[in-house]
């Protein structure tokens, strides 16, 4: 198995952990873009949030509110970013699921607004949306 965090999973590659439970995990980001960036994975390798079994998500909850809570105890951040960079044109660089604590400051030079457009959806393709996601 080549995936990075699946060897972090299984103990082959080193990481500096924060929080671990039986499904979940969390340690700091390798380049972290601000102090205490961390990630929660799950123990199970699913590419992304659409193959993972809840109960895994369940456990990343639990391990996303520890991680952070413990953070903001410790460092002082009160505001984060919680992110997922779901596919390689949202930014996705490793293919096993995982979420982004990034805490944020004021006056921080981290960037996650962007000019903001108009709904153009038609109402009938907002409708046609409502339709499929009872679906799943
Ligand atoms: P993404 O772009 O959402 O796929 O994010 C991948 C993240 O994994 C990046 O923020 C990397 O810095 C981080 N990363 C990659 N390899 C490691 C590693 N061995 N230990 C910790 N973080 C890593
Ligand atoms: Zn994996």
């Amino acid at each position: 198995m080549e995936c990075i965090f699946c060897k972090i999973v299984n103990q082959e590659m080193e990481a500096i952990k924060i929080y671990e439970n039986d499904k979940a995990i969390s340690f700091l980001d390798i380049a972290p873009l601000s102090n205490g960036h961390s990630l929660v994975i799950p123990k199970y390798h699913a590419s992304n949030l659409f193959d993972l079994p809840r109960d895994y998500w369940m456990a990343m909850h639990t391990a996303l509110i520890a991680t952070s809570k413990a953070i903001e105890k410790v460092l002082g951040f009160t505001n984060f970013n919680f992110m997922n960079n779901h596919g390689k044109y949202a930014g996705q660089v490793v293919f096993h699921y995982h979420m982004h604590i990034i805490p944020r400051e004021k006056n921080d030079k981290l960037t996650t607004t962007h000019n903001r457009n108009k709904i153009t959806l038609s109402k009938e393709t907002v409708a046609q949306i409502q339709k499929t996601a009872l679906l799943f």
